[in-house]
């Protein structure tokens, strides 16, 4: 091949790392943004989902991490990175309901604090990120810091605790009363917890962006991280879309 030939002819691909707490919103708001400047996305969380749940199918003992580690090495993973119907299959199985399932939420921490499974997964990621040619947002707990500390734009999601509650028991509950916040609980405030000893999304790494939810809609999230792309990166959101 001529040299000519290898020399680019798009814009380099873009990348855009968001990370948050449980429950601050980030997965649909990265969807839309990702929509609207017609990139991929990746929801890292849903990739320590279906270990977990693959682990449990297996019935590999979580608190193994060799077996997890072995676990993960074996596990025929497919992320699909389209942000109009993003997938996770593992084989022929889609396990997209499934690794939303409690059993699920109340276990990932016990694979996502494991340090090997971690680096296995930050080289994953990483391949994904680079094998999207479009570009990419992918978003997490370890994006901004670990995965891809040199992408265009990072950000950090967050909310307060008791508005992160309220939306994932409205999400879980169809409610956000005292008693579906309560049983949210765990899912939220025991996971953060425990995910916060091995990544930092609780206070945003220099050079990321914060950006607090709390009082804002998902409309208005989603415009100012738009904003923010746009302003980092000359980008153009694409026309019409929503
Ligand atoms: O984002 P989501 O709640 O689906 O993430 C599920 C879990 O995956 C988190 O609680 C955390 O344990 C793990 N995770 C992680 N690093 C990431 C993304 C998710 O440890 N980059």
């Amino acid at each position: 091949m001529s040299r000519s030939t290898c020399v680019p002819t798009s814009e380099p691909a873009l990348v855009v790392a968001v990370d948050g707490p449980s429950g601050s919103g980030k997965s649909s708001v990265s969807r839309a943004v990702a929509r609207r400047f017609g990139l991929r996305y990746l929801d890292t969380g849903a990739m320590y989902r279906a270990l977990t749940w693959w682990c449990l199918e297996q019935g590999v003992d979580l608190t193994d991490p060799a077996a997890v580690v072995d676990a993960m090495d074996a596990m025929p993973l497919e992320m699909g990175t389209d942000p109009a119907a993003p997938s996770v299959r593992v084989g022929s199985v889609d396990v997209g309901q499934a690794i939303r399932q409690t059993r699920v939420s109340e276990q990932v921490s016990a694979v996502a604090t494991n340090l090997q499974v971690r680096a296995r997964m930050r080289d994953l990621q990483r391949r994904l990120i680079h094998e999207a040619s479009e570009g990419i947002v992918a978003e997490g707990r370890d994006i901004t810091t670990v995965v891809a500390p040199d992408a265009d734009v990072r950000v950090l999601l967050t909310a307060t605790e008791l508005t992160r509650l309220q939306r994932r028991a409205l999400e879980l509950h169809g409610h956000a009363e005292e008693s579906a916040v309560a049983a949210t609980r765990d899912q939220v405030v025991r996971r953060d917890r425990d995910d916060s000893t091995v990544s930092q999304f609780v206070t945003a790494a220099d050079g990321v962006r914060t950006i607090d939810s709390s009082s804002m809609t998902f409309e208005q999230v989603v415009d100012a991280l738009t904003e923010l792309v746009g302003s980092r990166t000359g980008r153009v959101p694409r026309a019409g879309s929503a």
